[in-house]
């Protein structure tokens, strides 16, 4: 095991890393910015080092200060979390040729799985089902592209191979809009990601975001902890997470889970990872793999019992998986509210002092999060505070544990989305399960105020 880690990233992630390493006896070495300062993983942090000022770019995004930080505290691998620099291939390899261990797949896995392109050629080789749509990039020849969209049927969905973070996607419904929106998409990916290529697909009307979780280790072994849905969406970003999906027959996940385990063996992947699908009329559609831990990780450790910030970190340093796909069970039901510092309707960012805080608690809740009461949010990065989970026997008992849990939550000084999770918390059809992934954006367009 390593004797010390270096944890490049911030906020509630930073804080779950610094326990898991607490937890293994592995010395953790926190990095901030300027604006993080008075962090509470910095505070308790028995080696802290500063690597910028508040922006970005400049420090969390800052390659040579985060591996000069490694260098002179002697730390031998790095975590870099989600977001950031967590799927940067280039990172990883930097990250490797200074002598450090990236806690992560190797850098070629990252850079397939970062070209949507290459991603689903991966996928369709490995036997993982796919969206119907072009095989590879778009070509040239206008013509040609007519009769590949024909061929799919309309609607379709024009998308980026470089595209993430729900940017560089383009819906058409007619032959006549066509060429134009891929002449269009082409621009707008070459402009925002350095990459023109553009791909098409067949656009799912009503599909379910359900996606699996992996780990696997560098002895070609993997597992996959069941299924996590995460359709609650805005804006194609997460909103509210559970496990397992409601109403998905057994069968088909491990169907699919199976593929995926099968898909990491076959590309030599390691860690964890996540396959993301689009679910309708009882198909999975792959959309995208997360190379890295994911916000919403903590459903699948409830249920599962499997700590995979733990596994991530004993797998890097060459252990073999301590379970086997067999002695997975799946327990219960959980489910994960992100608290955003925003306001809870019209979603503009809510940054300061946070005046009181008090966090829920009983049985079946767990708080992940950096806050604390006179914590300043700062108004550098992204809005997500912290993250409210609860479980229970059955996905009522975890539901009426959240309400709870929302009720007792106190946050003072700043908006947080908590009322909205209040709302949806009572929200019939939310309650039944199984919603589309345009189900949270209809509720708002309805409920606005
Ligand atoms: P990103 O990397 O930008 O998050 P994804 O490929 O994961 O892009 O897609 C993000 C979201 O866009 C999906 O969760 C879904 O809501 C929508 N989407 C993507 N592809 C399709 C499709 N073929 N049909 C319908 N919706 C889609």
């Amino acid at each position: 095991m390593f004797k010390k880690i270096l944890i490049a990233n911030r906020g509630e992630i930073a804080l779950r890393i610094q326990r898991a390493c607490q937890e293994l006896g592995v010395k953790a070495v926190m990095v901030y910015s300027e604006a993080d300062r008075d962090a509470k993983y910095v505070k308790l942090a028995e080696e802290a080092v500063c690597i910028g000022p508040a922006p970005s770019p400049l420090s969390y995004l800052n390659m040579p200060a985060i591996i000069s930080a490694a260098e002179v505290t002697d730390a031998e691998a790095i975590h870099p979390g989600y977001g950031f620099l967590s799927e940067n291939a280039d990172f990883a390899e930097r990250v490797q040729k200074s002598g450090f261990e990236f806690i992560g797949p190797t850098p070629d896995a990252i850079r397939i799985m970062g070209d949507k392109v290459a991603a689903k050629q991966a996928m369709v080789q490995a036997g993982v089902p796919c969206v119907p749509g072009s095989e590879g990039a778009l070509p040239d020849d206008p013509v040609q592209i007519g009769r590949i969209a024909r061929a799919v049927g309309y609607p379709v969905i024009i998308k980026a191979a470089g595209g993430g973070g729900g940017r560089g996607m383009r819906v058409v419904h007619t032959e006549a809009a066509l060429i134009n929106a891929v002449q269009t998409t082409k621009s707008e990916a070459a402009a925002a990601f350095g990459n023109p290529s553009v791909y098409l697909e067949k656009f799912l009307q009503n599909p379910r975001h359900i996606e699996i979780q992996v780990l696997a280790d560098k002895h070609r072994n993997a597992v996959y902890l069941g299924e996590r849905d995460c359709s609650m969406q805005r804006r194609h970003q997460k909103v509210i997470e559970e496990a397992p999906a409601p109403g998905i027959p057994r069968r088909l996940i491990e169907r699919i889970g199976e593929r995926c385990v099968a898909a990491c063996k076959k590309i030599g992947y390691r860690g964890a990872g996540t396959f993301e699908f689009l679910y309708e009329n009882g198909e999975f559609y792959f959309i995208e793999m997360n190379t890295r831990v994911q916000v919403e990780h903590p459903v699948t450790e409830w249920i599962t019992g499997i700590d995979i910030v733990r596994t991530q970190i004993m797998v890097a340093a060459g252990e073999k998986l301590p379970f086997t796909q067999r002695q997975i069970e799946l327990r219960g039901h959980a489910i994960e509210c992100r608290i955003n510092a925003e306001d809870p309707y019209k979603f503009t960012p809510s940054p300061g002092r946070i005046t009181m805080w008090h966090p829920p608690g009983g049985p079946g809740v767990r708080v992940d999060s950096h806050i604390y009461t006179n914590y300043y949010v700062p108004p550098n990065y992204d809005s997500m505070i912290g993250k409210l989970i609860t479980h229970g026997d059955t996905r009522e008992q975890a539901l009426a544990r959240m309400r709870t849990a929302l009720a007792e939550t106190v946050v003072e000084g700043i908006q947080t989305n908590i009322p909205l999770h209040r709302e949806m918390l009572v929200d019939a059809k939310f309650i039944a399960g199984g919603t589309s992934i345009h189900y949270l954006e209809e509720w708002l367009e309805q409920h606005k105020r």
